[in-house]
């Protein structure tokens, strides 16, 4: 721990984290070296960290010796915790006086039901705090050198929830193609086929360049590179699962001229 404390005492202003209070972090896309320090300051002073199945074994190896887990996720769509059960259990830690941080994979706000989780404590009064993470869409993208915005490509970028076109909630696809802006799709690889369906329908060409990021910062990263018409038979045909980010766009193509100078921090991982 003395690395901690020789950056905990060159920082001025480490938040502590109270009795009776919840911070509801993002652990960022899995690589530890992700975490801010604000999540990390939480990691070591919690009592109970409740978090989520996409929180990376190596971000959790980084709670206090004191600190005790609770696995609080939804599995595969498996009915294992409800919405409502996991709020109730994070105002009920709070209530007992636990220290809580409740940490969730990649950014707390970013299709994560973290805005719900927060108006839950709010209205049991609990104190809480918001500790953003690094969304996997951007991690998804450092991982795969596509930049996010680039200069005479774009000048908007969509974030967008990988439900299918008939889903309640689905996205209208139709309208997202029509701005012609890259696209970052998460939690697409079940519906990625009717995704690109649909937005082939609206207007993108099947020839727009899509990548597939799978496990971005992790050991079990995998990047794949096609086409919007292709994307989804190529992810089939080379095992490529969930967790992973879409991008569709001509931001992508960025990748094959960032690629030969960049070196490679897998090594390191
Ligand atoms: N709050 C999270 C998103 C949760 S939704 C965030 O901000 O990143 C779950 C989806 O996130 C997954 O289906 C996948 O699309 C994406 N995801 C999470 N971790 C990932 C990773 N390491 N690599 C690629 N995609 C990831």
């Amino acid at each position: 721990m003395s690395g901690w404390t020789d950056l905990a005492a060159r920082r001025s202003g480490i938040p502590v984290l109270e009795p009776g209070h919840v911070w509801l972090a993002g652990a960022g896309p899995g690589d530890p070296g992700l975490l801010t320090l604000d999540a990390l300051a939480g990691l070591v002073q919690a009592d109970v960290i409740v978090h989520d199945a996409l929180v990376d074994p190596r971000v959790l190896a980084l709670a206090g010796p004191g600190a005790r887990l609770e696995f609080a996720g939804k599995r595969g769509g498996k009915p294992s915790a409800t919405q409502e059960d996991i709020s109730r259990r994070l105002v009920a830690l709070a209530q007992a006086g636990d220290r809580v941080l409740r940490l969730k994979g990649g950014d707390p706000f970013v299709f994560a039901r973290g805005g719900e989780e927060a108006a839950a404590l709010a209205a049991a009064g609990v104190p809480f705090r918001i500790v953003p993470g690094v969304t996997a869409g951007l991690a998804a993208l450092a991982a795969a050198l596509i930049p996010a915005t680039l200069r005479g490509i774009n000048r908007a970028v969509i974030f967008a929830a990988g439900y299918g076109a008939d889903a309640d909630g689905a996205p209208d696809w139709g309208a997202l193609a029509r701005t012609g802006e890259p696209i970052v799709l998460y939690m697409a690889m079940r519906n990625l086929a009717e995704i690109a369906d649909a937005l082939i329908a609206g207007g993108l060409a099947p020839h727009t360049p899509a990548a597939v990021i799978a496990a971005a910062t992790t050991a079990a990263e995998r990047i794949l590179v096609s086409t919007l018409g292709r994307v989804a038979a190529d992810a089939r045909a080379n095992g490529i699962e969930a967790p992973a980010i879409v991008v569709i766009g001509d931001i992508v193509t960025a990748r094959e001229d960032l690629g030969a100078a960049a070196a490679a921090p897998e090594a390191s991982r």
